[in-house]
């Protein structure tokens, strides 16, 4: 299982050669994309969105990490359109899984967010719920889910988890609920070994 230090930005570390012991990833990613079987790429999350990619037909799978700052600068596609180029998926194959994270219940966000987000979304009514009191919630998850359809991934091949990971204390951790990093989930997908 490979997983890295994730930095919030929208570069993408492709693994397409088998592991050996020797190797070292220095460095920040926040998206994984692999075509080798027998490697399980993971991300780690507490309210931002891990989101898991498998193209069935190439034969490669991905996972991201998106916070809203990946999320706005457009890691999704990035890595959707770098499936396209380098592997030849063909994005209406594609399954996307959008794991739980922080909810339009809960994630209120600021000037600064809203301002990049409405730069560069211009559906970005769609994805923001604007409070009584002059706050706005973002919903991370249908602005991944936006985005993903908008470069060509079919709706029905993309499955949400809608829980949200500030309210659900049972379940999830939540960097904005405990205001610290006590624990992280982890998402992780893999092809499965090819029998001979
Ligand atoms: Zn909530």
């Amino acid at each position: 299982m490979l997983s890295v230090k994730q930095v919030h930005g929208t570069e993408a570390l492709v693994l397409d050669r088998a592991l050996v012991s020797t190797d070292r990833f220095v460095g920040g990613w926040d998206a994984l994309v692999t075509d080798q079987p027998g490697i399980v790429v993971a991300v780690r999350t507490a309210d931002c969105v891990p989101v898991l990619i498998h193209d069935p037909k190439r034969h490669v799978v991905a996972a991201v990490h998106a916070g809203w700052r990946g999320a706005v600068a457009g890691i999704v596609s990035k890595t959707l359109a770098l499936l396209e180029s380098r592997f030849g998926s063909c994005l209406e194959h594609v399954r996307i899984s959008i794991g739980p994270s922080a909810g339009p219940c809960c994630y209120e966000v600021d000037e600064p967010v809203l301002d990049q987000l409405c730069q560069r979304f211009p559906d970005w009514n769609k994805v923001v719920r604007t409070r009584g009191n002059g706050k706005a919630h973002l919903d991370l998850k249908a602005l991944v889910k936006e985005q993903a359809q908008a470069l060509g991934a079919a709706p029905k091949s993309i499955t949400t988890v809608n829980l949200c990971t500030i309210c659900h204390e049972d379940l999830f951790f939540s960097y904005r609920r405990e205001r610290n990093v006590n624990g992280t989930m982890v998402s992780a997908i893999g092809l499965l070994m090819r029998r001979e």
